[in-house]
């Protein structure tokens, strides 16, 4: 029998109006949320700094990424800047930039604090209870509106500071997501624990910006479990957790040299499971009565081997054996496999699926087995913003001489889905892992938790707020974000 589940549950600057030019002193605001709102104390400016003077202006750069597999610096040097997409010679009110860097930094211990109790408790897919509170408890302690088990997820949650201004402008809605599920066996060997961080750190730095220099408008941290391999980012997205935002971010480590990073694609990913149903028998007395289960999975997994080798080079298919049996006596009644199915766009994986699948089919046939086949989360290709991207790398670049670099395609992440819906932008951060020892390994887990990888992620969220910071104040930009990523869908 073959059945299939059909629903997957499941990732230039233009010259700066007016908006800031009003006097602090003379806007009306209120907090829409329940903190509390102090008086902004200055209004930012657009000026031209000596790093954005010295930046290239040419536009014909290209970007593509996700998590890539560990490298090392040489392979880092070969990559195009992703600064080539800066065009201009000014950079985004450099006072609003200094504010986000001072107050992200005024909460360097008890964000170091956090990371390393997250890493200390590990927990997989939509498990993540510990993780929750403690970052719940926190933002509430902060003066956050915080929404626990959003969506009625249980280890979701959603924190929210507003700042309102006259009405006579429309406001945005900028949008940032943390992750704090670990991988089974290896802990935060994907970093984990320093995006959770690290999109507390980008609130934190938003809010002091909106309250210091009066951006109007709204920030919300989106707190998203399960992304290795549970897609609870489409889960989120199907109960309308990322509605009415202007732009979504978040951030990823990856392995290369400290103070520095990455822009790029990533692979699309279908996750399927496979169930093979045979017949006992007494393994030496009578294997001609039973019907081996194991067997179908054997050949099935050695059929998908036998395919890759007809696979085109960027595309991946990958699994494992998660039932062969329960005796060795016993010929095994059933059996079940995982696997991962990739490649850049998600109508090839579709057509790449129908092949895997055609190889369990074969493998039931084989062993007189019926079989059953689950679509699991769909994770999209990533798309990100080119212009979220640009004042990433400014601001990057900037504060703290961080190139960041154009990346080809790795790994997948369901924020992929995410950029499906809203302009979005995902990039990585450098943290100097040892050699061999990229994402998904302990390497990376002990990497995770060094003071320097601490404070590329205090960085990196630096450049995210400044960036969140400049959709909610500057309409044009937000506009343009908006126009990019239109047009990217046309053609997606
Ligand atoms: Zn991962
Ligand atoms: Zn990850």
């Amino acid at each position: 029998m073959r059945s299939s589940s059909p629903t997957p549950t499941s990732g230039c600057f233009s010259p700066f109006k007016n908006i800031f030019g009003r006097s602090s002193s003379s806007s009306q605001r209120t907090a829409s949320s329940s903190p509390s709102v102090e008086k902004a104390t200055s209004a930012p400016s657009y000026q031209p700094s000596a790093r954005a003077q010295q930046l290239a202006g040419d536009l014909h750069g290209c970007c593509c990424s996700g998590v890539t597999p560990s490298k090392n610096e040489e392979s880092w040097e070969g990559l195009p800047s992703y600064e080539s997409f800066v065009s201009d010679d000014k950079v985004f009110a450099p006072e609003v930039r200094q504010t986000i860097k001072e107050a992200i930094l005024s909460f360097d211990a008890p964000l170091r604090k956090l990371s390393l109790y997250i890493s200390d408790h590990p927990e997989l897919n939509y498990q993540e209870f510990k993780a929750h509170e403690a970052m719940t408890s926190y933002l509430e302690k902060e003066g956050f509106a915080v929404e626990r088990s959003w969506g009625g997820l249980a280890t979701a949650f959603k924190a929210t500071f507003s700042l309102k201004g006259d009405g006579f402008k429309k406001e945005r809605t900028f949008g940032i997501n943390s992750e704090y599920d670990a991988l089974p066996g290896v802990g935060h060997a994907c970093g984990h624990n320093l995006i959770a961080i690290s999109g507390v750190a980008a609130l934190l730095g938003v809010r002091e910006a909106m309250r210091k220099h009066s951006i109007f408008g709204t920030v919300v941290l989106i707190g998203t479990p399960a992304e290795e391999g549970g897609g609870g980012k489409g889960a989120l997205i199907e109960l309308g957790a990322y509605k009415g935002l202007d732009a979504c971010m978040m951030l990823h480590p990856t392995p290369g040299p400290l103070n520095s990073g990455g822009i790029g694609s990533s692979l699309a990913v279908q996750m399927v499971s496979v169930e093979f149903f045979g017949k006992t028998a007494h393994a030496a007395a009578a294997p001609w009565e039973g019907i081996n289960a194991l067997d179908a999975a054997h050949l099935a997994y050695g059929s998908v081997s036998a395919l890759r080798q007809q696979m085109k080079p960027d595309a991946r298919v990958h699994g494992i054996i998660t039932d062969g049996g329960l005796a060795p006596n016993v010929i095994p009644e059933h059996s079940a496999m995982k696997y991962c199915v990739r490649s850049p766009k998600a109508e090839e994986v579709t057509a790449l699926l129908e092949r895997v699948v055609n190889c369990f089919e074969a493998a039931a046939e084989a062993t007189g087995c019926t079989f059953k086949v689950q679509k699991d989360a769909l994770y999209t290709d990533l798309r990100n913003s080119t212009v979220l991207g640009r004042e990433y790398t400014s601001a990057m670049g900037d504060l703290f001489g961080a190139p960041i670099k154009a990346q080809p395609a790795g790994g997948s992440t369901d924020f992929g889905n995410v950029t499906y819906v809203v302009p979005g932008c995902h990039p990585l951060f450098s943290i100097n892992s040892p050699a061999g020892s990229g994402n998904h390994t302990i390497g990376f887990t002990d990497a995770a938790r060094t003071a320097e990888a601490h404070k590329c992620t205090l960085e990196a969220a630096t450049g995210l707020a400044i960036t969140g910071a400049r959709i909610l104040a500057d309409e044009s930009f937000a506009n343009e974000a908006r126009s990019a990523w239109e047009k990217d869908m046309r053609s997606a």
